[in-house]
Order: structure tokens, then C-alpha cells, then sequence
């Protein structure tokens, strides 16, 4: 029997995808996973029999199964690039803005991009315009380079969007937004950490480069380090990946082994966190404890007509602000005994952090923001634990 490749079909579904993208090959014995490759350097260079690895900083065979599933999940013509952390991705992407040009981000971006951003710009790489990205107006117009203080009104070279925010949960008009970019020639890059594919697919809204966290829900168990970027422009993916090889920011090959492994459980695992995450909105949203919740599923969210246009279901994060302030706030990510109080998010097990507790978060987090990354235990624990910590 000769081997034929995975008869992958382009109509399948991304659940199916989740599960089937990046196998090995059919055949005889053939491992159903793909192997962990565990070599820095691969026979043949520079004679003959040369091949297109070469060495492990340009390429490693345990990525290409997981940038093969990521790139068919987020709709991407090429392979995805892994990448050794979502820093060292969004690192990739900002070396896209060409010296002297203009970042529009929004301000309330994953706080690292903030500051590598803002470290860019003090060193003289680019400058930085600070947007609500939900403000669409205004993104548009910082784009122009009309409106803005600055003396500086040319237009920008890169939209940088990410839907819903973190931690705010602002909910992006992508489409109109990365056209309104391309008529100004900027780039648009999505930070989809906290949709997945399976609730965002910036690609198809217009973005040319859309990024990911693979720490959060691509890899979802809070085990590995390890981002990505996948676009469909070969001249973007020649830049992103000769930026990879480098600058060495690479992944190892366990660590991407891991997150394809996580990814097979992907839309289960969103499913389920982004179902109970709608159900503790509800009922938060009534709790004599909570003044305020944030989450783009509820009805009364700014975000929430968005949302439902462009995303199928609205995500497993959401905020809540605790009466009482940031004392009070504080006093209930410690008397949770189910959630765990950390960072991070979009692993099987629920996390609870106070922002603010942090001194680089941005002013305009309320001091008293919890933000909670709903994993996949049972909504009534999840609930009971949060309703004790709420009562004290
Ligand atoms: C965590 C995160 C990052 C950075 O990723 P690391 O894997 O921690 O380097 C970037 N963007 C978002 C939205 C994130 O949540």
C-alpha cells in the first residue's frame, strides 16, 4: 500500500480541522502524531543531497504539523510561523513598520505589546498613536494623521487591533476598520489571543497579519510558552520568518509539540468556557456585589452588537468591577478556592487576577476590575466559588 497523503478538504469544519490538519501522512504503521524531532541540525547541508532545513533556528519538522493546523484554522494561504512566546511574534510583526513610520494600537492592547511598542518609539523606530480601538472615528482618523496633536499628520503604517481587548473587552469593527487602513496603505495586524479562530477570523475581516498568544487557548493548559503569526501575503511571510530565524525566536520542539496536542481540543474548549462564561455574566450582572460587568455576550454591552455580527459566540473572558474597590476587589482573588489567582488566561483551569495590581497596567483599568479567564469546569463550581469569595 503506497502512503497518500491526508485527503484534506478546504470545506471541512473548523472543529474537524482542530482535530485532522497536520497529521502524518496515511500508511502502514503510520504514527497517528506526528514524531518530536529532537535535532539542532539536519544531514545533507551544502552537498547534493541538500534539503530545504538546513539547521533548527530556519526550520524544525515537529512545527510544521502545528503551523500546517493554525494557518488552516485562521484561513491563511501559507504555513503559519511559531514563534518562541507571543512577545517574540508581536516583536515579528512590529519589525513590518518601516523606520520612522506610525503604529496606531489601541490602548488598551495586551500590556507587553504596549510597552515593547512604547520601547520602539523611544528609541526613535517609530511612533506610537494610542486609539479606542471600539471608537471607530477615531481609529480612522489617527490613521489619516488628521485630528491627532501631534505635528505629525501623515498617515499611518500599521493598525494594530485586537477584539475584544484586554482587559476591557473593546470590540473592534474589524472589517471597516482594516479597510479604512488599507486605503491609507497601513498594514493590520490582529492579536487574536483572546477570540481563537474558532470565534474571530481577522484574515477574513481584511487583516494581512493575524497573531497569536499560543501560550493562551491554542495550546489552553498553561504548560507552554510559545506564540504565532499566520498571513497569506508570501512577501510578509518571507519578512516574518527571515525576522524568526534571526533574531532566534524560535520554539522548541516539545513545546510545539504540546501545543499542537492542546489544539486538537480547541473548539471543545472554547465551547464549553465560552458557554459558562455566559452564564456567570448573567448572574453577575445581578449580584449586589458586582457594579459592573463587562462581557460582549450581554445584551446591554456596548461591544455586544459587534460582536455578534463578527464573532460566533463572544469569547470565555470577562470583567467584572467589585463594589467596594480595589480592597474589596483584591479580598475576593483571595478567597477563591476553585479559580486560581494568577495571570494568564485561556487555560482548562479558571484564573482570576486584579489588573491594577500591576503598576504597568494603564490608568484607565478600573482599580477594581477583576478579570476572569473561564476554563472548562462545571459552570456550578465555577459559580459557588465565586458567589463565597463575593458574600465575604
Ligand atoms: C499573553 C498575550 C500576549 C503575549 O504572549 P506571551 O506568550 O505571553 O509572550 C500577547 N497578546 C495577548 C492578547 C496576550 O494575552
Amino acid at each position: 500500500m503506497t502512503p497518500e497523503p491526508n485527503s484534506h478538504s478546504a470545506n471541512l469544519a473548523r472543529e474537524t480541522v482542530a482535530v485532522s490538519a497536520g497529521r502524518p501522512e496515511r500508511g502502514p504503521d503510520a504514527p497517528v502524531n506526528p514524531p518530536i524531532v529532537l535535532s539542532s541540525t539536519f544531514q545533507g547541508a551544502g552537498t547534493p543531497a541538500s534539503g530545504e532545513r538546513v539547521y533548527g533556528r530556519f526550520s524544525n519538522p515537529t512545527w510544521d504539523p502545528f503551523e500546517a493546523a493554525l494557518s488552516e484554522l485562521e484561513g491563511a494561504a501559507l504555513p503559519a510561523l511559531v514563534y518562541s512566546s507571543g512577545l517574540a511574534a508581536v516583536a515579528a510583526a512590529l519589525s513590518l513598520i518601516p523606520l520612522g513610520g506610525i503604529l496606531v494600537m489601541p490602548r488598551h492592547s495586551y500590556q507587553g505589546s504596549l510597552l515593547l511598542a512604547e520601547e520602539e518609539a523611544a528609541n526613535g523606530r517609530f511612533t506610537v498613536r494610542t486609539v479606542d480601538i471600539a471608537d471607530t472615528d477615531a481609529v480612522t482618523a489617527a490613521l489619516r494623521g488628521s485630528g491627532t496633536e501631534e505635528a505629525d499628520s501623515r498617515p499611518a503604517s500599521m493598525l494594530w487591533v485586537e477584539s475584544p481587548t484586554n482587559p476591557m473587552l473593546e470590540v473592534a469593527e474589524i472589517e471597516t476598520l482594516a479597510s479604512a487602513a488599507h486605503d491609507v496603505g497601513a498594514l493590520v495586524v490582529a492579536d487574536n489571543t483572546f477570540s481563537t479562530p474558532m470565534v474571530t477570523r481577522p484574515l477574513e475581516l481584511g487583516a494581512d497579519v493575524v497573531l497569536h498568544s499560543v501560550t493562551k487557548y491554542l495550546a489552553g493548559h498553561s504548560d507552554v510558552v510559545l506564540g504565532a503569526l499566520a498571513t497569506s501575503s508570501e512577501e510578509l511571510r518571507t519578512r516574518l520568518h527571515s525576522y524568526r530565524s534571526l533574531h532566534g525566536a524560535v520554539g522548541g520542539p516539545f513545546e510545539v509539540w504540546l501545543a499542537l496536542r492542546g489544539l486538537r481540543t480547541l473548539a471543545l474548549r472554547v465551547e464549553r468556557s465560552q458557554a459558562t462564561a455566559g452564564i456567570l455574566a448573567e448572574r453577575l450582572l445581578v449580584h449586589p456585589a458586582v457594579e459592573a460587568v463587562r462581557y460582549p455576550g450581554l445584551p446591554g454591552d456596548p461591544g455586544h452588537e459587534r460582536a455578534a455580527k463578527q464573532m460566533d459566540g463572544f469569547g470565555s473572558i470577562l470583567c467584572i468591577e467589585v463594589a467596594g474597590g480595589a480592597a474589596a476587589a483584591q479580598a475576593v482573588a483571595e478567597n477563591v478556592r476553585l479559580w486560581l489567582p494568577a495571570t494568564s488566561l485561556g487555560g482548562v483551569e479558571s484564573l482570576i487576577e486584579r489588573r491594577r495590581r500591576q503598576p504597568a497596567e494603564p490608568q484607565s483599568v478600573p482599580e477594581n476590575l477583576l478579570r476572569l479567564s473561564v476554563g472548562i469546569e462545571h459552570a456550578e463550581d465555577l459559580w459557588a466559588d465565586l458567589a463565597q469569595a463575593l458574600a465575604r
